[in-house]
């Protein structure tokens, strides 16, 4: 190639490579600088996959990007890939792409899936991801990834022609949403939309063996309107928080805590109607002995469980289950509160 671009620090153009590609990656190089020089809210690359050797590298490198990065063509990748703070790929689950799925993958996980991803590329023949990033400047920002894709079967290689640009207010909109969906703003807990996503794992686990049996928590505070009543409800919103941040230290990992709605708790523990019985009776024990201190004023309280676990059904829903629990639950209130009921 006679005339390389300016800045070229890509492989193509200077290596042993059919004719076809060095013109088209050229063409397309010198398409993207010039837009790139207009400084539009979109930042042109261009990657190259040789499958031969499973590299990767940057063919171009727009100036917008290395600003923002505050890096040079050589050290990009590098510095890009050291940046990635979570990366979510949009995949098309049908054919008309009227369906998208979006997989959240971790830092961790990045360079484990890569050979996936690269792989879901070729099949779909474009690129969309979102990746979160920490600037130079400590600031996070959220890029989108948009990009093309061309194969060059003879060189075994495969150009990507992608923009990225800045969503992050979308981004921190959607996570706003998420959050304020699934965490229950007083007690900071999962609300009870979470506790059928739970009740899906958990049968999904269950089903692939990897788990035996999981237990059911219906927990309720003893008198408690009479908090509100004698003390006011500012003292009832303290006694909630604070019994959620308890229950919260003396859960185990395998052990779910979340808010039902008002003074109802829920739990869901993976193990048998004896673990269940056990996480419950952590819980009333220690809630029992603990003093609820706010504004000079002393306060304890009881609760009141019902406890109900798969292996006490051939075919388990979550609303038999949810059904025998709260049973359960009015019978210890039945019988005098400050009780845990789980007896097969
Ligand atoms: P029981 O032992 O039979 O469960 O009696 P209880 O008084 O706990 O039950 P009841 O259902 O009669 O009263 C529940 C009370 O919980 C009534 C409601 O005002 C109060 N409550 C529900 N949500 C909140 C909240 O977010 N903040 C406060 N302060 N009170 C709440
Ligand atoms: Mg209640
Ligand atoms: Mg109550």
């Amino acid at each position: 190639m006679k005339q390389l671009p300016a800045n070229y620090s890509g492989r193509i153009l200077k290596g042993v490579f059919s004719y076809t590609l060095k013109k088209r990656t050229l063409s397309v190089i010198q398409a993207s600088a010039a837009f790139d020089t207009y400084n539009f809210p979109l930042m042109p690359y261009i990657t190259a996959w040789n499958q031969e050797d499973n590299t990767i590298w940057y063919e171009f490198v727009g100036q917008q990007f290395l600003d923002l990065l505050e890096t040079n063509a050589t050290d990009i990748s590098k510095v890009f890939r050291d940046s990635i703070q979570d990366q979510r790929i949009f995949h098309y689950t049908d054919l008309s792409q009227s369906e998208v799925e979006e997989e959240i993958i971790t830092r961790q996980q990045i360079s484990r899936k890569r050979h996936n991803l690269r792989r879901n590329v070729q099949m779909n023949k474009q690129i969309e991801a979102v990746y979160q990033i920490i600037l130079p400047s400590d600031r996070t920002i959220w890029l989108k990834d948009r990009g093309r894709i061309e194969n060059f079967p003879n060189d075994t290689i495969t150009l990507t022609y992608g923009c990225l640009t800045d969503v992050t207010k979308e981004m921190e909109q959607k996570e706003l949403l998420e959050h304020i969906g699934y965490f229950d703003d007083l007690t900071g807990l999962p609300k009870r939309n979470i506790m059928r996503k739970l009740f899906e794992v958990r049968t999904g686990e269950r089903q692939r063996g990897y788990i035996n049996e999981f237990s059911i928590l219906m927990i309720d505070i003893d008198h408690f309107k009479s908090i509100n009543d004698t003390h006011g409800h500012q003292m009832g919103d303290f006694v909630l928080k604070e019994l959620a941040s308890l229950m919260s230290s003396l859960k185990r990992k395998e052990e779910d805590i979340g808010r039902y709605g008002g003074e109802e708790f829920y739990g869901i523990s993976r193990g048998n109607n004896q673990s269940g019985v056990e996480f419950a009776e952590r819980m009333r024990r220690n809630i029992e002995n603990h003093t609820f201190s706010h504004n000079g004023t002393d306060l304890h309280i009881t609760i009141s469980t019902g406890v109900a676990s798969t292996e006490e059904f051939d075919q388990c829903g979550m609303d038999s289950l949810l059904a025998l629990a709260d049973k359960r639950l009015y019978q210890a209130k039945h019988e005098g509160r400050n009780k845990v009921i789980g007896s097969l």
